[in-house]
């Protein structure tokens, strides 16, 4: 072995031990989003902040900066390999970035943090944003030294973006954003003047949880989820954790009054697994195998929850089993109104209730006024006025409080800035990486017509699971369309859908 496959190997060992870390950290807050007992609260706090400041403590050690250094400058990093030079590259610019934060400041934003979190849970309940203001323009303050201390050159919003989305830029994000705008609302207007909206009301029906979990895990297992290797449980908080290569956790909620909750929870959350269970285990704990970013790991859940799981051909398949089901709430509906009710589309103003569409007009105005936040071309004091203002531009709605208004979101109070335009670039990714993958494979929706999913998920595999961190996410999506990044995937696909939902001319 040279001398620097030897420190190579170093660095490997060091960081799988920090992955036993982090993965048993994720196990204990899986449990605590699951079955932990109301009293094993305090305890439970104190085993994931020891592991947490065990993990910091290795990742910050100089030594391993310096290996990481010695192994990017070697005359010998040009030969090794592929899944190596990625390795060494990925991990001294996460490393490098992070060890940039002075010790003073880090401290002060996870302080800073935590309380603003606590005061943003009174003020929204109280709907008072006043209250809130003080503790948000000092995250606001300390986010902006942060992005300053990152040294990156550029505007202060790239720097924090890119540690969600490695490598975009803010510049592109608003182009972006602004071509959907401007496509995204006339077509809305047009559903909101159509004489056909589908009638809802059959997914508000009696829907009991047993009989919904059977046809969520059926359909999870269908589009290949894993459960030899991963488990589907019950929480409040939807979400999917990995705690180990083989072992990848998606949790959902169930309402009975409410069919969509659930369901499409349960393929939102079992995409976001697929690709889990898709990296290449055997670089498990390194780059190569490690989700790529927050945008792509969006793209395969909306992939599956919306282009396959809305998809006609899908339910063409499903319907007999949800009939079966559901005999009292679906035995005398349709196939097409269902299919109807599952696309409809309405201007709301709570993001997390909006609809395939609207949703990326929520993340739009999100995006303009925490970028003019942290450049300072708006301040914390504008800010309610400036949501309402966007709200009613983009939705014709305005928030009747700061609750359903500008406090409605964790995120800010979290420090999350740059965070949401994630969920938007996924879903553009989703679409674009569905066209490319129905190019090659041929039409999808005859292939879930027939219950097949097998097809697309290997495609995935093949173009975006396997590589991990070795590509950027923009490359991969590049690549696997031959195509540059672009909002007309979308568009085209939002526009074909709603025409047909809601019977538009054109
Ligand atoms: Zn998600």
């Amino acid at each position: 072995m040279t001398p620097w496959e030897s420190t190579y190997q170093q660095v490997c060992r060091e960081l799988q031990e920090v992955q036993l870390l982090q993965t048993t950290q994720a196990l204990l807050e899986w449990d605590q989003q699951t079955y932990l007992p109301q009293q094993g609260g305090a305890y439970r706090a104190e085993q994931v902040s020891f592991l947490a400041g065990e993990v910091h403590r290795r990742k910050s050690d100089p030594r391993l900066r310096e290996k990481l250094q010695n192994l990017a400058h070697a005359p010998e990093f040009g030969s090794v390999s592929f899944e190596q030079q990625a390795s060494v590259r990925e991990l001294s610019r996460t490393i490098e970035k992070a060890s940039r934060l002075p010790q003073r400041l880090v401290e002060e934003l996870a302080r800073a943090c935590s309380l603003g979190q606590q005061v943003w849970v009174e003020a929204r309940r109280a709907k008072k944003f006043g209250d809130f203001a003080p503790a948000l323009e000092r995250i606001v303050r300390l986010k902006r030294e942060q992005a300053t201390a990152y040294g990156m050159g550029g505007l202060a919003y790239d720097a924090l973006l890119d540690d969600y989305e490695p490598g975009a830029r803010s510049a592109e994000i608003a182009a972006m954003f602004a071509a959907l705008v401007a496509e995204l609302v006339p077509l809305l207007g047009e559903v909101k003047a159509s004489k056909h909206h589908p009638d809802v009301s059959l997914l508000h029906r009696n829907f009991p949880k047993l009989a919904q979990e059977q046809l969520g895990r059926q359909a999870a297992q269908a589009i290949g989820f894993d459960f030899q290797r991963g488990r589907l449980d019950v929480t409040h908080h939807p979400f999917c954790t990995e705690l180990g290569p083989h072992d990848c956790r998606i949790l959902t909620r169930y309402d009975e009054q409410f069919f969509s909750t659930a369901f499409f929870g349960t393929l939102h959350e079992a995409g976001h697994g697929m690709y889990e269970q898709g990296l290449r285990s055997e670089y498990y704990g390194l780059p190569p195998g490690q989700y790529c970013s927050l945008g792509l790991h969006e793209s395969q859940s909306r992939l599956w929850e919306n282009l396959v799981g809305r998809s006609r051909g899908f339910w063409e398949h499903f319907w007999p089993e949800a009939v079966r089901l559901f005999p009292a709430a679906l035995g005398a509906s349709a196939l097409e109104d269902f299919w109807r009710a599952i696309n409809y589309s309405a201007p709301s103003l709570i993001r997390v209730e909006a609809d395939e569409a609207t949703y990326n007009l929520h993340i739009a105005l999100r995006f303009e006024l925490e970028s003019a936040l942290i450049s300072g071309d708006l301040t914390v004091a504008e800010l309610p006025a400036a949501w309402s203002d966007k709200y009613h531009a983009y939705l014709g709605l305005r928030p009747a409080d700061d609750a359903e208004g500008a406090l409605q979101d964790v995120h800010w109070s979290a420090g999350l800035f740059g965070y949401f335009p994630t969920y938007t670039l996924g879903t553009l990714y989703a679409s674009q990486l569905f066209d490319a993958a129905e190019r090659e494979l041929g039409a999808l929706e005859s292939h879930f017509q027939r219950g097949q999913f097998q097809p697309l998920l290997e495609w995935l595999r093949r173009n975006v699971h396997r590589h991990g961190q070795t590509l950027t996410a923009s490359e991969i999506v590049t690549r696997a369309s031959h195509q540059p990044i672009s909002q007309a995937p979308l568009l085209a696909h939002l526009r074909t859908k709603l025409r047909r939902v809601y019977r538009l001319e054109g």
